[in-house]
């Protein structure tokens, strides 16, 4: 590898070292070749081209669907003194023609282009004229209808490859079984491509799943106990998602909700507003998840169970794309596979719903594992963990499995005794023994099982019903008034066949005790802030949440909070100090350095040190 790469990693991004892969495809893209490289959100992709773009003569053309994202991204490269922009159908004519004038003059070295504008105004065409010399294709997997994306503009992406076969072509996505990887070698034209498929683990997150009961509450329990930090809420609903917002903001989180039935303008506000860090929890349906992409968010909460695990890594995987430490919280339960379950029998095409079926069960097994989670969700992209991962739930041992077989023969007995017409709180006034009106008229109170679970609360026999549900033993008929009936396992389970195993969370109340503060070492390697270091992370927060108000730009783009802990650790007197620190390169001194250097002297003044 030429030293060139290196020397740009630093001076330009301020990175010390190359994340796993990016230094082999930077240098397979400079030698020419074409490259298929699928890396894990977070992966850092972006770098993979841009860096080569400044080390080639002519432009970089980025073809990239996310036109939300384009203007960001621009801001971001050229936050490092990269000539950047972007052409979308979003933009003014006068905002295109600009950037149309940039591109004939040749003074830009990276183009980002929304697939649909490639085929209009004469672009294909203009290639040549605008001296490009490379081809990057971000979200590649959209170009198969294998992806979970498939966007009909891409098949035209063949062009390129057709018209222009001396220009090298990079393909990059973060979601790649091999069918979709073929697909786009095929589609695109990729001739001997350098492949690179990158471990999809992200150490940096730590897993955790929850019963669901009382979802607000527990939600902005959660949100609050991370208060000022960012985060995403999904939800599956739109009504879910205003209700959880509002629920949120009368607690004192500031969040906003975010979905496809909000006029356009609110919808965006909302957006820029949780970008700019001045909202901090945005409550999303994940219908919108690819219009939101923060570096820097902390935690992501999934209110309800998503339909896949391709979905929940997708959307968990939004949460410390720059690296540091991240919590995901699913709230899970029963309800919420039966409610799945209903909408999926309805599915005409029986593929279709076998898929979904199968999708469901697999999300299911993975909210109700004693292993670790990390394992079971690898094991789902053929790759192999070893378990023990030190941050999930399971390993972190917040979870234990305990034996519930005795009350599971109770609330199965009760279900056999009156004929399984009945649904779990009915079943659960019988073993709790309560003389309802319903239990009266029907005489249920002169079965053998009523009372016989008085011990225990009503919110344990409910819980025990909802685990009996996930693991398969009972399901709810939704025909006939919810009415539990007992699956051939269930049947087992009641004659003494099997046993009942259900998870209890070791202390409920743990995880609140680290509120504020990561509660896990992930392989960052990172060092520990001093409660003095945290206050001036904090300050230096606030410089830069004012600075990015005065240009208004995302804090994110002056510097990520990776940079902002460094300072905070080392507290850099010099300008050459502050260049040691990971997301400072050259440009970003120039511009900040001085500013943040007069910051950290004054605390250090302020603090007699
Ligand atoms: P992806 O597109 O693969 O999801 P990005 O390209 O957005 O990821 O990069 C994610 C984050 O990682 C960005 O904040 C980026 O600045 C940062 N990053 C990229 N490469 C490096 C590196 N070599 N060292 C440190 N941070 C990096
Ligand atoms: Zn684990």
């Amino acid at each position: 590898m030429p030293t060139a790469p290196r020397k740009i990693l630093k001076t330009v991004f301020g990175f010390d070292q190359f994340r796993p892969h990016q230094e082999a495809i930077i240098s397979a893209a400079l030698s020419g070749r074409d490259v298929f490289a699928a890396l894990p959100t977070g992966g850092g992709k972006s770098l993979c081209y841009q860096l080569p773009a400044l080390l080639r003569d002519g432009l970089t053309v980025v073809v990239s669907p996310l036109i939300a994202l384009m203007k960001d991204q621009v801001d971001a490269v050229r936050a490092a003194g990269v000539e950047a922009g972007c052409l979308n159908s979003a933009m003014e004519t006068s905002e295109r023609a600009e950037v149309h004038a940039a591109l004939n003059r040749r003074t830009l070295k990276l183009l980002y282009i929304a697939p649909e504008r490639l085929g209009v105004d004469g672009a294909y065409e203009k290639l040549a004229d605008w001296g490009c010399c490379a081809v990057a294709i971000d979200e590649a997997h959209c170009i198969s209808e294998w992806g979970h994306d498939f966007r009909p503009d891409y098949l035209q992406l063949s062009r390129i490859r057709r018209e222009f076969p001396s220009i090298p072509l990079i393909a990059l996505t973060a979601t790649a079984t091999k069918k979709v990887q073929e697909d786009i070698i095929g589609q695109l034209g990729l001739e001997k491509p350098h492949i690179v498929r990158a471990g999809f683990d992200r150490p940096e997150i730590f897993y955790r799943v929850e019963p669901k009961r009382d979802v607000l509450r527990r939600i902005a329990e959660f949100t609050l106990a991370r208060k000022g930090r960012s985060g995403i809420v999904y939800r599956s609903t739109r009504a879910d998602v205003e209700k959880t917002a509002v629920y949120l903001r009368d607690r004192g989180v500031d969040a906003l909700p975010y979905h496809a039935g909000l006029p356009d303008e609110i919808r965006k506000g909302n957006q820029d507003e949780f970008k700019a860090d001045r909202a901090s929890v945005i409550v999303a349906t994940v219908a919108f998840g690819m219009g939101i992409d923060k570096p820097d968010i902390r935690f992501v909460v999934h209110g309800d169970l998503p339909k896949s695990l391709e979905a929940y890594y997708q959307e968990t995987g939004r949460a410390g794309r720059d690296g540091d430490d991240a919590e995901v919280l699913l709230l899970w339960s029963a309800g919420d596979t039966a409610k799945s379950r209903f909408h999926i029998n309805k599915m005409e095409d029986p593929l279709e719903r076998d898929k979904a079926s199968d999708s469901l069960r697999k999300m299911m097994l993975f909210a109700r594992t004693f292993a670790c989670r990390r394992k079971v969700l690898l094991a789902h992209f053929d790759e192999t963990h070893p378990g023990d991962c030190g941050g999930c739930d399971v390993c972190a041992g917040e979870v234990e499995s305990v034996d519930a077989t005795e009350d599971a023969r109770k609330l199965l007995s009760a279900a056999a005794r009156t004929e399984q017409r009945y649904g779990s709180h009915h079943l659960v006034d019988i073993v709790r023994g309560t003389l309802t009106d319903k239990i009266k008229e029907r005489h249920h109170d002169r079965l053998p099982t009523f009372g016989i679970g008085t011990e225990n609360t009503r919110k344990h026999w409910l819980g025990i019903a909802e685990d009996l549900e996930a693991g398969g033993f009972v399901y709810r008929d939704e025909e006939r008034f919810k009415a539990l009936v007992m699956t051939r396992e269930g049947r087992d389970l009641l004659f003494g066949r099997t046993e009942f195993r259900t998870v209890r969370r070791a202390n409920d109340k743990s995880e609140s005790i680290h509120a504020g503060t990561l509660r896990f070492k992930s392989q960052s390697g990172d060092q520990e802030l001093t409660a003095k270091d945290t206050a001036l992370f904090e300050i230096l927060r606030k410089l830069r949440f004012r600075l990015a108000a005065e240009i208004g730009k995302p804090p994110y783009v002056i510097f990520p909070d990776r940079t902002l802990r460094a300072l905070a650790i080392n507290r850099p007197e010099t300008g050459s100090e502050m260049l040691e620190c990971p997301g400072v390169g050259e440009k970003k001194l120039a511009t900040w350095g001085d500013v943040f250097l007069a910051e950290i002297r004054a605390f250090a003044e302020n603090k007699g040190d």
